[in-house]
């Protein structure tokens, strides 16, 4: 999809492993491989309840050691019924995005989740509002919505947020329904309420997986057409649920998907803000990106213009190219250490 030109991608934060298990989620190490190896502008989900603040802190970190710039700030939701507030814990996203400002100050960009019909805790849907300025007061930079069935839901809610004072971009969450199991599992984990024109349409055709996708496709379109011929809305902010044929046939009938074949340089420009200025690579590891990526991750600054002396100490050792003439065996060992340890999962959460 990086293809299409989107302003950036997120990916959500997976509270990894079993249960009371210390591994870290593989989000972090995606979306380092995203802005590194793939040059995409990302976002990083990060939940905070049932966590220590030097653990968040220590991801944090991590995240600024990877290049990552962009964190969205959610509480997530507490395992367990028997979940109560912490003095001076994490107990609202609100206390993530403090943190973030008190330790990073303007280092991250912070985005936020708003919800359009309230969210399913809140007392009431003014009180949720509220408590969404808060975020914002706290310090996040834009709010992207969780998902909702029709257009007047987000513009109703784009007013009222704009009525208490709230002010920075708010990007609707788009959920083009891609089949009925996914969707019902979805609206049971948010809680949320399919409109009745939508079951009715697609309770007949529930099992014919292409009938239900082309569905989505249509509503998707017809609501983001509403939604940008508003004015209102800066961007579009899709669900992808890991599948991408549906929303690049929504983007296409939008006149969004933007793909352009010609490449500003003979690689992938990295998001990584150290690397933004690189426009100079040595010919000799043309064939090596991904290495040559990992092996000069740690360099202060990046030859743009021309590389000049290529012996000085500021290229480190970079001269064992003719390793490559030799059939290389990479160990399992080496390839862990360049693209993480931490554990893969495929499954989203929310
Ligand atoms: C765009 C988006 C992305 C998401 N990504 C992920 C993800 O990657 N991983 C994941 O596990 N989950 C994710 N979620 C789900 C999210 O974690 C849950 O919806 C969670 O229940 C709430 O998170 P929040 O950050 O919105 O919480 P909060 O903003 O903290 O709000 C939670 C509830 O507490 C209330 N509240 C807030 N402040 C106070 C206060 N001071 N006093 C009393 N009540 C208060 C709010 O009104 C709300 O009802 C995502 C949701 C959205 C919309």
């Amino acid at each position: 999809m990086g293809a299409g030109g989107p302003l950036f991608i997120d990916i959500t934060w997976h509270p990894a492993g079993d249960p009371g298990s210390d591994k870290e989620t593989s989000s972090m190490m995606i979306a380092s491989t995203a802005v590194n190896y793939c040059g995409l502008e990302s976002i990083l989900h990060l939940t905070c309840c049932d966590q220590s603040k030097e653990k968040i802190t220590g991801y944090l970190a991590k995240a600024k050691h990877l290049g990552l710039k962009n964190i969205m700030a959610l509480r997530g939701d507490p395992v367990g019924a028997d979940w109560e507030e912490e003095e001076e814990g994490f107990n609202y996203a609100t206390d993530l995005v403090k943190h973030i400002r008190s330790e990073f100050e303007d280092y991250f960009d912070i985005c936020v989740a708003g919800y359009p019909t309230g969210h399913p805790e809140a007392e009431s849907y003014e009180e949720d509002l509220r408590h969404l300025k808060e975020k914002v007061d706290a310090g996040a930079d834009f709010i992207i919505t969780q998902l909702f069935f029709r257009a007047d839901t987000f513009l109703k809610f784009l007013d009222d947020c704009r009525a208490i004072g709230i002010t920075c971009p708010i990007l609707p969450g788009i959920f083009p329904i891609q089949g009925y199991q996914s969707l019902r599992q979805l609206v049971k984990l948010s809680k949320l309420e399919i409109p009745e024109e939508i079951t009715r349409v697609i309770e007949p055709i529930k099992d014919n997986d292409a009938a239900i996708r082309n569905y989505g496709v249509q509503q998707a379109v017809e609501m983001c057409r509403v939604l940008l011929d508003s004015g209102k809305v800066p961007g579009l902010h899709f669900y992808t649920l890991n599948r991408e044929v549906a929303i690049m046939e929504v983007l296409r009938q939008l006149g969004l998907w933007t793909e352009d074949p010609r490449r500003p340089l003979p690689w992938a420009v990295s998001a990584h803000p150290k690397r933004r200025v690189e426009d100079v690579r040595p010919i000799f590891w043309a064939s090596r990106p991904k290495s040559y990526i990992y092996r000069t991750q740690d360099w202060d600054e990046f030859p743009n213009g021309r590389w000049g002396n290529s012996s000085s100490p500021a290229f480190g050792e970079l001269n064992d190219y003719y390793l490559f003439y030799l059939k290389s065996k990479s160990s399992k060992d080496a390839l862990l250490q360049m693209w993480g340890h931490e554990l893969l999962s495929e499954e989203s959460t929310f």
